[in-house]
């Protein structure tokens, strides 16, 4: 390819409408105000490259993922996420999610995925038709129009080496005792999570997270949470609770942080498992996962 091709994407209809839906999802965003002053700067990188299309901008390697608020249709629960990337001249966009029914269990899907590089068509793929089973399974540019950072909880998740700022913004939460957070990972897929303990028997246990930890894992969640089978609370009052073993039985408990350490045994695997809460009323594992050798 010459120096005119590889300056700027060549770009079809259904490429324009793909960017177009993207680049308002960058712009929805911002508008939301709800972006630390660290995500923003990554966030205005995208919407620089945005602007500049069909010419090619190179040099940056950042990605941005959203995920959306859980959806209930009967016994299905789902949650949705978006991501736009940029690394070097190759740009992407794709989504995906995560679909739960009690019968069947939980399984992380791909709704579609498309890329291009200068000089080359787009690659585009719509998974769609083998999702019959999501029931809000919808086309990227009418999900995005769908969101609404106003009415609901979006999680954020901005990855991008090159912006030392929000390593200070990760530093400062980890420090801090009243949460631990994830905003860098390593992995597109990786979704922000939250632990935030309400209490002193909740804070001996957000001891045991380790931030690294849970961002080399992939999210994965507890779900029809309801009651400590101990005490009887209920647990979505609470910021965290152990799925574990209890010294006086076999059997294995939920439990609030209270009746864990009178009643249950450790954190770890085989042992139990803890959960956080997240803003939207998930709960995600923070520690006890499977070791690597085992998974
Ligand atoms: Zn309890």
């Amino acid at each position: 390819m010459d120096a005119a091709e590889s300056d700027r994407y060549e770009l079809d209809g259904r490429d324009r409408a793909l960017l177009k839906a993207a680049g308002l999802l960058l712009d929805k965003l911002t508008a939301a105000k709800i972006l630390r002053p660290a995500q923003l700067a990554s966030v205005a990188k995208l919407q620089h490259v945005f602007a500049r299309l069909p010419r090619v901008t190179s040099g940056l390697e950042t990605s941005l993922t959203v995920s959306g608020p859980r959806n209930k249709f009967g016994e299905v629960e789902t949650w949705h996420w978006w991501e736009v990337a940029v690394s070097e001249t190759c740009l992407s966009i794709s989504s995906g999610g995560h679909f739960y029914r009690p019968s069947t269990g939980g399984d992380s899907f791909a709704t579609m995925r498309w890329d291009i590089t200068p000089g080359f068509a787009a690659d585009f793929r719509d998974y769609r038709d083998r999702l019959q089973i999501v029931p809000d399974v919808k086309a990227f540019p009418a999900a995005i129009a769908a969101i609404d950072f106003a009415a609901r909880t979006y999680g954020v998740a901005v990855n991008d080496p090159d912006n030392p700022l929000l390593e200070e913004d990760t530093d400062e939460k980890t420090e801090g005792d009243e949460s631990v957070a994830a905003d860098v990972v390593d992995t597109g897929k990786a979704i922000p999570w939250l632990v935030t303990p309400l209490d002193d028997a909740e804070q001996r246990l957000a001891a045991r997270v380790n931030a690294v930890e849970v961002s080399q894992h992939e999210a994965q969640y507890a779900y029809n949470i309801e009651t400590c089978d101990c005490c009887g609370c209920l647990l979505n009052e609470r910021g965290l609770f152990v799925d574990g073993s209890l010294r006086s039985q076999v059997m294995w408990a939920n439990m609030c942080a209270q009746c864990f350490e009178g009643e249950g045994v450790d954190i770890g695997w085989g042992k139990g498992q803890l959960y956080a809460r997240q803003p939207d009323g998930s709960w995600r594992m923070v520690a006890g996962f499977c070791p690597p050798d085992k998974s």
